[in-house]
């Protein structure tokens, strides 16, 4: 086991670049999305060389672009290599870490004493380890006493989770391997692009269409992937439920569910008998632009399949309707049948590196390790006893993400705000006012490895490690925990997260609870902590995880191989059946109008990873996708004078945004879609509407009302 070397030098370090030897061709994995391919790192000539991995099972050696490019962020000369903090000129400035840390810990204490507990927030991310996730929630509980944690995952993953808990009792993204992909006759692939977000998965995809199996995409956008489908419906931003519903209006009809299963196997189908009677097909087509004919055939399609599965993304999910939108589409999984079966089935595809991970662990506002519930009273007595102190000192529930950064800097809201690996101010939506709340706080604490536009803010910002320099699980889209290796060691002037989290609860009088040798020991008091818990890792060892590849939770003891495939024999819910839920299509918060014609609908670019902090440094990669580019449909260009590559205004009732016109036929006339790698002027999420689903409480990046407008810069343009 490696101990991960910490810098305790009150001076500063050199900050020049410099390279740590890697360990030997270390077997790891890629920084980036919730694929976590398995790679293999090396070094020549003094840069570190990433190949793919091909003896791990998920990836089988194929990566895409960021993953293969992935090294150069670790000796990147941007890199932060010591500690800052804000002079009273206001420029951030290097420090020593004893400085650093005697700052954060003065102005936690100021700011307990004159506004409580609850005005210190802790915002984490769904790209941390699972150790990290997991000391982060404790850290805010037991160090901070603080009720206000959340993190971007609630960004991401929270609609999905919260239909898959409603409806099958459990939230685990794919409840079977990846492999079963490539077994399933007929799949039914909503608001999810992996040709381009995700591109090692398409094998699993090809290997179904080569097999003779039909592939049905639902999307607003002919995307890659929708390009190389059976059929694309390209439906109305925000009609995902009523398309949902449509589908199964014609199943019923046609006498195509699954009659044995739904009597068996599942609840409350008779409750949606009636919602689902008036999606009629002409309605369907009405409110989705659906044509019938499409519609019809997809329903033969998925009416005729052995193993029929459908997968949901974060199309259907990131709207204030997500959590209904996602019911919908189990509603028709469950309907079809055959669930538990190998190859059949619902899922949703994970985004971020450890989506799933970091929804499990503690870092979430209303949960404890182990996804177990912070308002139940046998939960909270279970995770007193491994913190070591009494249940009654763990706060109950604080505040959502988005609440959360709304509410800082004003009366009752957070006044402190201490961040690790996330980047709000590009990745909230209406960021501009998120920036504006960030400013607002009387102290910002964010930890990263470069000076992200959130971290630009900062007063104290900390010098952390990358995936490669450091040991951590992570658990992928599958519910497979991995082992992410340590290659080498940080650059001096740096610390891990974990090392971060440890001195800052030994500066705030804690350190007694925070005393772990490495990340090992951190995993060794999660594994206890979610023992019994919905997500079980009390069986999972480093030593099983390299042995096997990962192992599937829940695995509740040592001899215990793992839960690849779920709900065989039953549901995870009080009954064992699952649960149909009868939910109607409603508009979204925001519709297009006079003045905001057009649907805004964002997303990803191969080239780039979430918030861009590290892909836009990476040279490759930012060549690639230098700037941020709105997809038109050329009718709707023609209608604005908007030509070919001309600079666009974007703008909503939240502000106004900068991106390169695109022309393209993929693109419905009523929609303009724009990727949110972007900071500054590129924003997309300086105009996305942070109308919040009431359950998952997951903001509406997907639909909201635009208008645009040619700049007068039209430099590089073509014509119309
Ligand atoms: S970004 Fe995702 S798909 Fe690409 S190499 Fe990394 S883990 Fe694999």
């Amino acid at each position: 086991m490696h101990i991960v070397r910490s810098d305790n030098s009150s001076t500063p370090p050199d900050p020049v670049p410099t390279f740590a030897p890697i360990a030997t061709d270390t077997e790891t994995h890629c920084p980036y999305c919730a694929f976590q391919c398995g790679v293999r790192l090396s070094e020549s000539e003094g840069a570190v060389v990433v190949a793919g991995n091909q003896t791990f099972p998920v990836n089988k050696g194929a990566l895409c672009i960021k993953g293969f490019t992935a090294g150069q962020t670790l000796d990147h000369p941007e890199r932060l290599r010591t500690p800052l903090v804000r002079s009273s000129n206001g420029v951030l400035a290097p420090t020593s870490w004893d400085d650093a840390l005697d700052r954060i810990a003065a102005g936690v204490r100021a700011t307990q004493e004159s506004y409580g507990p609850h005005a210190v927030g802790v915002f984490g991310g769904g790209s941390l380890t699972n150790e990290k996730t997991y000391l982060l929630g404790k850290f805010a509980r037991v160090a901070l006493g603080t009720r206000n944690v959340d993190y971007n995952g609630r960004f991401c993953m929270s609609s999905a989770a919260g239909a898959a808990i409603k409806a099958l009792g459990v939230d685990r993204g794919l409840p079977f391997p990846v492999e079963d992909i490539a077994n399933a006759d007929v799949i039914l692939l909503v608001g999810c692009n992996p040709a381009e977000t995700m591109p090692p998965l398409m094998q699993y995809f090809q290997a179904q269409r080569a097999a003779g199996g039909s592939l049905i995409v639902v999307d607003p956008r002919r995307t890659l992937t929708a390009q190389m489908a059976t059929m694309h419906l390209r439906l109305t931003p925000g009609s995902d439920a009523a398309i949902a519903n449509g589908l199964l209006h014609l199943l019923l009809r046609d006498g195509a569910i699954d009659q044995g299963f739904v009597a068996e196997r599942t609840e409350g189908f008779e409750q949606l008998r009636g919602v689902i009677a008036t999606y009629w097909p002409e309605r369907t087509e009405k409110v989705t632009g659906v044509p019938e004919a499409d519609l019809v055939r997809a329903a033969r399609l998925l009416g005729s399949a052995k193993r029929p599965m459908v997968l949901t993304a974060r199309g259907a999910e990131q709207q204030a309707q997500g959590v209904n939108n996602v019911l919908a589409f189990i509603n028709l999984a469950l309907a079809l049948g055959r669930r538990g079966q190998p190859f059949t089935g619902f899922g949703t595809i994970t985004g971020q590196g450890n989506g799933q991970g970091g929804r499990e662990q503690g870092q979430k506002a209303d949960q404890l390790p182990g996804y177990r519930r912070i308002d139940d009273p046998a939960a909270r007595a279970h995770i007193a006893s491994v913190w070591g102190i009494a249940a009654d000192d763990i706060p109950g529930a604080g505040l959502s993400a988005y609440e959360l950064l709304d509410d800082m800097g004003r009366d009752g809201g957070v006044r402190t705000l201490f961040l690790m690996g996330s980047n709000p101010v590009v990745s909230a939506p209406r960021a501009l006012h998120i920036e504006e709340r960030l400013r607002a706080l009387d102290l910002l604490v964010v930890t990263d490895f470069f000076l992200s536009e959130t971290a630009a803010l900062a007063d104290v910002v900390l010098p952390s490690a990358q995936w490669a320099e450091e040991d951590g699980t992570m658990t992928n889209l599958e519910g497979r925990v991995i082992l992410r290796r340590r290659a080498m060691d940080p650059p001096p002037g740096v610390r891990t997260d974990l090392e971060i989290l440890m001195a800052v609860a030994d500066r705030l009088g804690r350190g007694a609870h925070f005393a772990f040798v490495d990340s090992e020991a951190v995993f060794d008091e999660l594994r206890r902590a979610t023992a019994g818990g919905v997500a079980d890792y009390a069986g999972i060892t480093y030593e099983k995880l390299e042995a096997r590849q990962g192992v599937f939770w829940p695995c509740p003891t040592e001899e215990h191989d793992g839960t690849p495939r779920m709900f065989a024999e039953r549901f995870a819910t009080p009954s064992g059946r699952a649960s149909f839920h009868a939910v109607r299509h409603e508009a979204p918060a925001e519709e297009p109008d006079a003045h905001y014609p057009l649907y805004l609908t964002t997303g990803r670019v191969l080239s780039q990873y979430q918030s861009g902090t590290q892909t836009r440094r990476v040279e490759q990669l930012a060549r690639l996708a230098p700037e941020p580019v709105a997809e038109i449909n050329p009718h709707t260009a023609r209608r604005a004078r908007i030509a070919d590559g001309a600079l666009v205004t974007l703008t909503t009732r939240r502000g106004s945004s900068t991106a390169r016109a695109k022309l393209t036929r993929d693109i419905r006339e009523d929609t303009v879609f724009v990727p949110f790698h972007w900071g500054g002027a590129g924003s997309i999420n300086r105009l996305t509407n942070p109308a919040l689903d009431p359950t998952s409480r997951m903001p509406e990046f997907k639909v909201c009302a635009v208008r645009i407008e040619p700049q007068s810069d039209r430099k590089g343009a073509k014509s119309a």
